[in-house]
């Protein structure tokens, strides 16, 4: 009996054991899931934000996990479907591991965001897997494929890039480390090779790279205050990646170089923190007391600026219903075009704690005084300490 039990103790203790040690593992698998999940949604989030595109985002899914995947992402009607081995392969890459995600996700995003009809990318090796996918796919002819997949290359990185990722130098190697980890063939009829697809990587690289260095060195021209040359750049970049950021950069540039020529008003000239437009950058320079620019004779000049600036801020809200900045912009534009009720409106459209931010407010209350109703700006700036 004591031989038993002393048989049985261990035994149990050994199960007990067992059965801990798969609990662990199988939790540390899934806690590994679950991290590679929250990392590539991540990553997906902060690319959907720099597309600031007026098309809904698109569902992210993960594929079923399977001893050996055949194929790293794909996208199909509304979807963007990721294979959390492609996480595991850009863990691969160190430090650039979020980087080779991001070119990934942001390749598979341009395919949704440009309307194509589906991705071609690594489709062959999924084809037995959806009759009808497969079929879909056969139609579209190997030219039409080739052009998908440029743009969604050279789209796909240029938005990674301005999400804030750095995707240039890791571009390159990720092509081959996913026919090799995915086992593809480098060749597949109908549909580009994987010489093509390089050639296409190498061209894409090239293109989306020279018009990051332009939308950076826009960004600066606009800090120094280099409007007109800030502006040729940044028109440049919207020609092929146009983006909610790149309009309502280019109708601040309109707006300041409005401002440059606005006659100062006694108002300004007494209480310039009050009256300085929240697009302003500094208010050192225009409400400073010496300044004395601007004069009547500008006045069409302004206006013609002001209004070009108006639809560039149209245009960013149009491609992202929801971008506030856009929003404040546009009711500094109508002020400055002697209407502030469309000021308050611009801002009455936003959601209420939007409207309570230091920007919204300081633009609601030069709207209000501009229409006479001195008491509810003096509330506000009373509010605002300014
Ligand atoms: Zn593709």
């Amino acid at each position: 009996m004591n031989k038993t039990q002393y048989y049985h103790l261990p035994q149990k203790k050994n199960i007990a054991f067992i059965l801990l040690l798969i609990i662990c593992s199988t939790s540390s698998v899934a806690a590994q899931h679950h991290n590679a999940e929250n990392q590539i949604k991540a990553v997906f989030n902060q690319l959907v934000t720099a597309y600031g595109n007026a098309k809904a985002t698109p569902e992210l899914e993960f594929m079923k996990m399977t001893p050996k995947p055949t194929t790293p992402a794909f996208y199909k009607d509304k979807s963007i479907k990721i294979d959390l081995g492609l996480y595991r392969l850009c863990q691969t890459f160190g430090k650039d591991s979020l980087n080779a995600l991001s070119v990934v996700i942001s390749h598979e995003l341009a395919h949704y965001y440009y309307d194509h009809s589906f991705c071609t990318d690594f489709a062959f090796a999924i084809r037995n897997k959806s009759q009808e996918f497969a079929n879909s796919i056969k139609l579209v002819n190997k030219n039409q494929k080739i052009i998908y997949e440029t743009q969604a290359d050279d789209k796909g990185m240029f938005y990674a890039a301005i999400a804030g990722f750095s995707p240039f130098e890791v571009q390159p190697k990720i092509l081959d480390a996913i026919y090799q980890f995915y086992q593809l063939n480098d060749i597949t009829e109908g549909y580009p090779t994987k010489a093509e697809r390089k050639t296409i990587a190498q061209n894409a690289l090239a293109k989306s790279q020279r018009l990051f260095q332009v939308f950076q060195e826009a960004l600066k021209a606009k800090e120094i205050k280099q409007y007109d040359m800030a502006l040729t750049l940044f028109e440049q970049v919207n020609r092929d990646f146009p983006s909610r950021e790149n309009y309502n950069n280019i109708g601040v540039i309109k707006t300041l170089k409005a401002l440059e020529l606005k006659v100062l008003t006694k108002e300004e000239y007494d209480f310039p923190k009050r009256f300085l437009y929240p697009l302003e950058i500094d208010n050192t320079s225009r409400l400073e007391k010496s300044s004395t620019r601007g004069n009547e004779g500008n006045q069409e000049q302004m206006n013609s600026l002001l209004k070009s600036a108006q639809k560039d801020f149209e245009k960013a809200i149009s491609l992202d219903a929801n971008y506030t900045l856009a929003y404040i912009n546009l009711a500094c534009v109508f002020d400055l075009l002697d209407n502030p009720e469309a000021a308050i409106g611009k801002i009455k459209e936003l959601p209420l704690d939007k409207q309570k931010t230091v920007d919204a407010q300081r633009i609601v209350a030069i709207a209000y005084y501009h229409l006479d109703i001195e008491t509810k700006a003096e509330v506000i700036w009373k509010e605002l300490k300014i």
